[in-house]
């Protein structure tokens, strides 16, 4: 029996993906090995590669004009790549700080430009502000967004992304944590980039969807593999890629494809945040502290009436199959993630046990 995991990352896999992978795992594909035994330029391998960014493709609709790129080194490590791909020492470029990972990536490009911060800042906001308040600098080479921040659960929306997208710069989005979750139009953004452990498969790998005019800037200096360049003219395959982490990748877009899209998980995706917030605001118990539209449909958190209740909510929860609701030690509290792979039904025994929880613990 598997219970629900709610952790924010690696987080749970569709169980029908790990299952086919187990059945398959000794002998992928009537080759008589596994698929993480094989040789990355295997026509056999080359073709899983294949089908895998086609299916990406498919269910994102990825326009022509961008390149798909499987990398090493997380989403971390883009936080490094994209001033090095896109800048020259003593740019400009923008980002906003909206959390922990927004900063992360912000003292990342300092190292390498100048970075104005177009809005947000402080520790773990829980409100992104208006756009009235944004600054952004005339000469800026690309805006950096962190689309959704894992920590609090707070998520830029489409009123605010279109005063973005209307500033006519190339618009960079950190997705780790919201990628697939919902239908985007890609082409409104230069680049886009997530790690895989959310909503793709395995830790280890990260996805960059880069448009092609964003290729061949890349500074003198910057490692060949970070060098976006590099992967793109070489199949993302300049070294021996996470086989492992791409197979189950490509598993999880067939999946995607086999529910109907993401229009078909977009719904189920909604109902659950929806159903979770909604039950959280009318229990008068628990409490989630993030701007009313601007809540995350991936990760919900919420605080207990006293601190003092977190281990036994945690231990009670563990024991009826509900696992990794600890919040981040940064923010507190509790954190539902609700990623793709959690079924309904996880969420409604989330619901069912905070109600019991509740009544139990007045
Ligand atoms: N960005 C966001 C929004 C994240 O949630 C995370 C990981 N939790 C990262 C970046 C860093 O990802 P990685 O560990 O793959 O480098």
């Amino acid at each position: 029996m598997r219970s629900f995991n709610f952790s924010a990352g690696p987080a749970m896999l569709p169980e029908a993906v790990m299952r086919k992978a187990q059945t398959e795992f000794l002998d992928w594909n009537g080759t008589s090995m596994s698929v993480m035994e094989m040789s990355h330029r295997s026509p056999e391998f080359m073709a899983l590669a294949k089908q895998m960014e086609n299916d990406l493709r498919e269910v994102m609709a990825i326009p022509q004009n961008y390149h798909v790129l499987f990398v090493h080194g997380g989403a971390s490590l883009q936080f490094s790549a994209i001033p090095l791909n896109l800048t020259q020492a003593g740019d400009t470029v923008d980002y906003f700080d909206t959390g922990v990972w927004s900063s992360k990536a912000i003292a990342e490009a300092k190292r390498y430009v100048n970075v104005n911060v177009v809005a947000g800042g402080g520790e773990n906001p829980t409100e992104i502000p208006d756009a009235s308040q944004w600054k952004f600098s005339a000469d800026a080479k690309y805006i950096h967004i962190c689309s959704n921040e894992t920590i609090t659960g707070l998520e830029f929306k489409e009123p605010m992304l279109d005063v973005i997208f209307a500033q006519g710069k190339p618009v960079i989005a950190d997705m780790s944590s919201n990628i697939l979750c919902r239908e985007i139009d890609v082409s409104k953004y230069a680049m886009i980039y997530a790690g895989a452990q959310k909503n793709i498969g395995p830790a280890g790998l990260a996805i960059l969807i880069v448009r092609e005019d964003l290729l061949g800037q890349a500074r003198s200096d910057c490692p060949k593999l970070m060098n976006w360049d590099v992967y793109a003219n070489n199949e993302s395959m300049f070294n021996t890629p996470n086989t492992w982490a791409w197979y189950l990748a490509g598993e999880v877009f067939a999946w995607l494809k086999s529910l109907g899209g993401i229009s078909a998980i977009a719904a189920i995706n909604q109902r659950k945040a929806q159903n979770l917030y909604h039950y959280i605001d009318q229990s008068g118990y628990y409490r989630n502290t993030i701007a009313l539209d601007q809540r995350s449909w991936m990760n919900v958190t919420f605080m207990l009436p006293s601190e003092t209740l977190n281990s036994a909510f945690l231990a009670e929860a563990k024991m009826a199959g509900l696992l990794s609701l600890k919040g981040h030690k940064a923010f507190g509290g509790m954190r539902a993630s609700i990623y793709n792979a959690m079924p309904e039904e996880g969420v409604d025994a989330l619901i069912a046990f905070m109600r019991a929880f509740a009544e139990k613990n007045p």
